[in-house]
């Protein structure tokens, strides 16, 4: 019950999850997580049972409605970006693995140098700029603009 409630707490306000009704167990045909015991989760073998859905992440996905936004601005990026780029896509990797929904919808290299990352859900996005900002210092700004769960991430570096 606890996870449950966990659950419920975390997604409260996520309209890709009210307005579907998931049955226990189910299997997304997308992205094969598996939804049981009020989570979702990564597993290797999905029950015989599971019904068929399309789970929320990929919904978003799908309809391309994010739940977050990483910026990256900055001459520092430039220079850096190899290690950068590596960082964050292990930053999210580890963030997917661990909260199946949490993953990167868009990746955009603007023709300004800076980068925008669009994400199914808040956490992602948050984590994947502390992730740079612990690493390179700089100036990170965590915007929740709204009350649903949404989070901008700005980060910034000049040099
Ligand atoms: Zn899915």
């Amino acid at each position: 019950m606890e996870r449950r409630d966990r659950l419920v707490q975390e997604y409260r306000h996520d309209p890709y999850f009210v307005r579907e009704k998931y049955p226990e167990p189910s299997v997304c045909q997308e992205c094969g997580v598996v939804f049981q015991d009020g989570i979702f989760e990564w597993v290797k073998h999905p029950p015989k049972d599971a019904g068929n859905i399309t789970c929320p992440a990929c919904l978003r996905i799908q309809e391309n409605y994010e739940g977050g936004m990483v910026i990256l601005e900055g001459g520092f990026l430039r220079t850096h970006w190899e290690d950068i780029r590596n960082l964050l896509e292990n930053t999210a990797d580890r963030e997917t693995r661990e909260r199946p929904l949490e993953r990167i919808l868009e990746w955009r290299n603007e023709d300004d140098g800076s980068v925008v990352i669009r994400t199914t859900y808040e956490h992602i996005a948050r984590r994947m700029g502390e992730a740079v900002n612990k690493a390179y210092k700089g100036e990170l700004d965590l915007h929740y603009p709204g009350d649903e769960k949404y989070v901008r991430a700005h980060w910034s570096r000049d040099q």
